[in-house]
């Protein structure tokens, strides 16, 4: 039965003249539908504004594109203390006079707004410089006025998360990065920013990158770089996909759309355009890329800006041009392909009728009286974009387990300059100390790249065949029990360990440490493990065999360093490292945080690499489950203040992604801390902050607020003392060793490990020859570092030591402790030495685990105000053209 709206609403009011002549069954299929339709504007009729709210009501409007992060960079540092959002801005200064504030709570709420892509945009002049730093300062402060106002904001990542937050009245709030720019042509980067809940990147802003052209290109506004998208920019589309992150060619010029749009196997949106062929500029999109999204599946959201709606430059565009757009996209591939990105916040003329985002409605009583159906109105607000979203999800189910590239692509560039050719993970089977010894040819089972080719089986009987002959060659020749079984794991180094029957008097020093070990495994607080591999492989992972024993296997095999791999891990029995992130001094004010970025992807794809022995561990309990399944619990520290480029909003993000520590300098000052060297009695670095300034004090206070670890090694004295007065919680030195031992400036004096003591923190004492023996005449040995041991726990008590090694940082280790499998003689020696199991327990295990859970991890109050201040060499001048 054909139900006329102007019969249904006679009773109700006379004036529905907009919505007469539609039948009630074109516009909503669902029954209840006119019986909750009421005059919500109260303005005594009910009219095309009230059937508009109402839609919007059922289907709040999702809008692709709105850049009010870039206002509060511009108009208050990012300081949420100098605004408020719950406020009607259009009566506060500066937002007031600002032409790009169109954007507040109260606006959204009464344009019926849903969820917003919040963008994460950096100007183009960042390019080449700090357009990473500036993309991450942004995710932050998304991230903290979505949490501070979390009465109307709910953070989103997936289509699911969006339906949640619309069905508690929340505005789901999604992150998108626009400009290719922002990852600094880093996959390693763009990872991270998936990680951080960006959802869609724009191929490129208003400037090409490497590798995509920009729409200026068509008008040869400027010339081309990339020809479209270059074969990078594929494999980063293809990244993409695989990821989960929608492909947003928005701003991108037509070639690099065209190739977009044929590489993606997800759908691709246009998160802020229009059409070319209502208005012929640049940034609008001609009808065979329209046909082209219809056959991707993807969605072109259209956008509010002046400049691109109507090019008829005599009068001003109107929220009727933005309806031509609409129709116009409508009559060429249909309603299911279009949706909403207004721009606003993000350029200073929108169209009249339009003003901000309290006029959704406005637009939608628009589309009513043309005769949208309710159908077509719902896609157009949310359910195109939900749709595009799940595409997306699935595209990422479908791909992560099949796509190779994944490892190869990190570092791309230098790829091309890489000497090295394919994956030669050539391993041998070998038993160096063995045949060195008795002088026979070395056993070698050579085999490329994939290790699982040799069954663990056969590998087992191999090994157990070779490993009992030698067992017996060697007992004779030299009455010895104990060697190395390079990377056998399923021969343990353990002597007798299974032997119960033998009486502890008889047990050597030795087989005691094993047993300490096995219960309470090595937590070593620093190895640099991560920053080899980007030296020897550029970071790429598929050029690793993590299980095979390195020391035989090139480039590592030439490599003074090479003290590290999970078979000599397992050997050492280690149950936690604590991978740093480095990146050297040279890299402070230029690119230390993109390439801190890349070792914390390149350290998260290491666990992903090894899921049977590493495990990503973020905090004490993860320890005791790494423990439980018997893998190696890996934290992520960062070595060096200069890595978060004195951004407290780089601090915060890292910790999001996992990083426990932050050590505050390394071999030189930051803006905010004094390092070590201006201790240095015979060529001191000049102090630059006095110690710690003001900012830096604030920085541990931020770092106490989030539970990210104080590490002071490599810090000056001066900053030692302030940190430890200061902090709330306690401190540690990741890799630092006792002055009294060894007068060098990267050890810590005893008045300052007494203070230490107070704080409740530890010292990990770090194992580098030159600073455990100052006595240049002799190498140093195991007994050094058990000196420095001995010592710190005569002055503090072993409740406030661990070890933190330095392994793969430096260039040798003393003798006795030459790789990670040595830890079992280190703990023997301070057997000898009277430390007792409880000490030893504390030293390898429990007191870092401690320090971690009942203090930092307490201590923190994430829920307390973050720290808005920054410091003023922070590019904020920068302005966006459009
Ligand atoms: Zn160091
Ligand atoms: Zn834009």
């Amino acid at each position: 039965m054909t139900v006329f709206l102007t019969q249904i609403q006679a009773g109700i009011s006379e004036d529905v003249s907009i919505i007469k002549n539609m039948e009630y069954s074109e516009f909503s299929k669902d029954p209840t539908f006119l019986s909750k339709l009421a005059d919500i504007n109260g303005d005594g009729k009910i009219t095309a504004i009230d059937l508009a709210n109402l839609v919007l009501s059922q289907h709040p409007l999702i809008d692709g594109h709105n850049d009010l992060p870039w206002t509060m960079r511009q108009l208050a540092s990012n300081d949420l203390r100098k605004f408020d959002l719950s406020k009607d801005l259009t009566v506060v200064e500066p937002w007031a006079s600002a032409s790009t504030s169109h954007t507040d709570i109260p606006r959204l709420r009464k344009g019926k707004v849903g969820g917003v892509f919040w963008i994460a945009y950096v100007d183009c002049h960042t390019s080449e410089k700090d357009a990473v730093t500036q993309t991450i300062e942004q995710i932050d402060v998304i991230n903290r006025f979505v949490k501070k106002y979390s009465d109307d904001f709910q953070f989103a990542t997936t289509s699911e998360d969006i339906i949640d937050a619309i069905s508690k009245g929340k505005i789901a709030s999604l992150i998108g990065v626009e400009g290719g720019h922002s990852i600094q042509s880093s996959p390693g980067v763009l990872r991270i920013l998936y990680q951080l809940g960006a959802r869609y990147m724009t191929l490129t802003h208003s400037c090409n990158t490497p590798w995509s052209d920009a729409s200026p290109v068509d008008h040869k506004i400027i010339p081309a770089t990339a020809n479209g998208l270059s074969e990078f920019g594929l494999k980063i589309v293809d990244e993409m996909n695989r990821l989960g992150m929608i492909v947003d060619v928005t701003h991108t010029s037509e070639k690099t759309s065209r190739d977009a749009l044929k590489r993606s196997k997800a759908p691709v949106i246009f998160s802020h355009s229009q059409t070319k062929n209502i208005c012929d500029h640049h940034r609008n999109v001609p009808d065979d890329i329209l046909h082209m999204l219809k056959e991707n599946g993807g969605i072109i959201m259209v956008n509010f800006c002046e400049g691109f709606l109507n090019c008829n430059k005599s009068r001003k565009a109107t929220i009727k041009d933005v309806i031509d757009h609409l129709e116009y996209i409508r009559s060429v591939i249909g309603s299911d392909y279009i949706g909403i990105g207004a721009d606003y916040n993000g350029v200073p003329e929108v169209a009249i009728g339009l003003e901000d985002t309290s006029k959704y409605p406005d637009l939608f009583a628009a589309l009513i009286e043309r005769g949208w159906t309710h159908e077509e109105l719902a896609k157009l607000s949310n359910l195109n974009i939900i749709r595009v979203l799940q595409k997306v999800e699935q595209v990422l189910t479908h791909l992560s387990s099949k796509w190779e590239g994944y490892y190869t692509l990190a570092l791309l560039y230098s790829l091309e300059h890489s000497t090295l050719v394919n994956c030669q993970c050539q391993a041998k089977f070998s038993f160096l100390l063995v045949f060195v010894f008795i002088n026979l040819p070395k056993p070698e089972v050579e085999y490329v790249c994939v290790m699982k080719e040799v069954s663990r089986e056969t590998k087992g009987k191999i090994f157990a065949t070779v490993v009992i002959a030698m067992i017996a060659g060697i007992s004779v020749l030299f009455g010895i029990l104990l060697f190395e079984l390079p990377w056998s794991s399923s021969v343990k180094a353990e002597p007798h360990t299974n032997q119960t029957e033998i009486k502890d008097q008889n047990i050597t020093s030795l087989e005691k440490a094993f047993r300490i070990l096995k219960e309470y495994p090595v937590v070593d607080g620093h190895n640099d493990f991560a920053y080899n591999m980007r030296k020897l492989l550029q970071n790429q992972l598929s050029k690793l065999n993590f299980s095979s024993n390195l020391k035989e296997v090139e480039p590592w095999a030439s490599y003074n360093e090479s003290y590290t791999d999970i078979p000599t891990l397992r050997q050492g029995h280690v149950g936690g490292v604590f991978w740093v992130v480095f990146t050297p001094c040279e890299s402070q004010g230029k690119d230390s945080v993109i390439q801190t970025i890349e070792q914390i992807d390149l350290i998260h794809r290491l666990v992903d690499q090894n899921p049977n022995d590493l495990l990503l561990a973020t905090n004490s309990e993860d320890l005791s489950t790494a423990k439980t399944q018997g893998k190696i619990a890996s934290f992520i520290g960062i070595e060096g203040g200069h890595s978060i480029s004195s951004s407290p909003a780089i601090v915060r993000m890292m910790y999001k992604l996992g990083v426990r520590y932050l050590t505050l300098t390394h071999q030189c000052n930051t803006p905010w801390a004094d390092a070590s060297l201006v201790d240095n009695k015979e060529d001191p670095l000049p102090s630059t902050n006095n110690g710690l300034s003001e900012f830096g004090e604030e920085l541990i206070y931020e770092m106490n607020r989030i539970g990210m670890m104080v590490d002071l090694s490599h810090v000056s004295e001066e900053v030692m003392r302030t940190a430890l007065k200061i902090s709330k919680a306690p401190v540690i030195f990741s890799h630092s060793g006792a002055k009294s031992v060894c007068n060098h400036h990267r050890n810590v004096p005893d008045g300052i490990l007494k203070l230490l003591q107070l704080n409740g923190g530890i010292i990990m004492v770090n194992f580098y020859p030159g600073f455990v023996n100052c006595n240049k005449s002799r190498t140093a040995t195991l007994q050094d570092v058990a000196d420095h041991l001995d010592h710190i726990r005569k002055l503090i008590g072993a409740k406030y030591v661990g070890l933190g090694t330095d392994y793969n940082g430096v260039p040798e280790m003393p003798q006795g402790l030459e790789d990670v499998s040595k830890f079992p003689y280190l703990f023997a020696e301070l057997i000898d030495r009277g430390w007792n199991q409880t000490e030893l327990s504390q030293l390898s295990f429990l007191n870092i685990q401690e320090v971690m859970q009942v203090k930092v991890e307490l201590a923190a109050d994430s829920s307390s105000r973050a720290m808005e201040k920054v410091l003023p060499a922070t590019e904020l001048k920068s302005k966006k053209r459009e």
